[in-house]
This record gives C-alpha cells, sequence and structure tokens, in this order.
C-alpha cells in the first residue's frame, strides 16, 4: 500500500514536494526539512493531502 502524498512548508504553506509513503510504516503524518524556494531558506515541510 503506497499513496502519494504531499508535503507543504509550514511557512508559506506551499505544497512543495509529491513523494509516496507506505501507511504501515508511517502511520503519522511525517515531517520533512527541505529547502523551499518560497522562503529561499529550509522549512519544515508537512504531509497535506
Ligand atoms: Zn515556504
Amino acid at each position: 500500500m503506497r499513496d502519494q502524498i504531499i508535503l507543504a512548508c509550514t511557512e508559506c504553506k506551499n505544497r512543495n514536494y509529491h513523494t509516496n509513503k507506505n501507511k504501515k510504516n508511517d502511520p503519522d503524518r511525517l515531517e520533512f526539512k527541505k529547502y523551499c524556494k518560497h522562503c529561499k531558506k529550509t522549512t519544515v515541510h508537512k504531509e497535506t493531502k
């Protein structure tokens, strides 16, 4: 079971990244530190729908 998820910057709310996750391995909302080109810095990106 792999589901596509969207990662949104927590500062500007832009949806910058698409990825997949395995719901069995990652039942909770994921958080990644990634570069946001809108904020021009690395920010926390959270899973969103
Ligand atoms: Zn941002």
